[in-house]
């Protein structure tokens, strides 16, 4: 059954699902359409429950990203770089490419963490 299972919270956050009842989706639409990237809905579709819950609420997020973009950064290029001898040039082209496709999904997944450090799992809000 892996770790991407409804009911844990890697499921929520990876497939940026609501992180209450792991059903409804955290986004207007797929992350790699690139249409209304940045546009959460207010509410999840399934449970109500409300993903915007105070000003400000997705501060934290920002954080999470910032850090987790700065390690993967100086661990992308540091192995580029040094394991797969490429030149300096090149392997920051080659991250900056990288992290213009991800960007999207970097925002949202910073956004998953965070609200699924601060909202508990209710299975019984499920489905089935
Ligand atoms: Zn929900």
């Amino acid at each position: 059954m892996g770790i991407f299972h409804k009911g844990s919270k890697a499921y929520s956050i990876f497939m940026l699902k609501c992180p209450k009842c792991h059903e409804s989706d955290m986004f207007y639409t797929p992350t790699f359409s690139f249409k209304r990237s940045f546009d959460m809905k207010d509410r999840c579709d399934h449970c109500g429950l409300n993903y915007h819950p105070e000003p400000g609420f997705y501060y934290g997020a920002m954080f999470i990203s910032y850090i987790f973009t700065g390690w993967f950064s100086i661990g992308f290029v540091a192995i580029l770089h040094w394991v797969l001898d490429w030149s300096i040039a090149a392997s920051f082209g080659l991250l900056i490419a990288v992290m213009v496709f991800f960007f999207v999904y970097t925002f949202r997944l910073a956004r998953a963490i965070w609200i699924n450090i601060n909202v508990k799992y209710d299975a019984s809000k499920r489905i089935t």
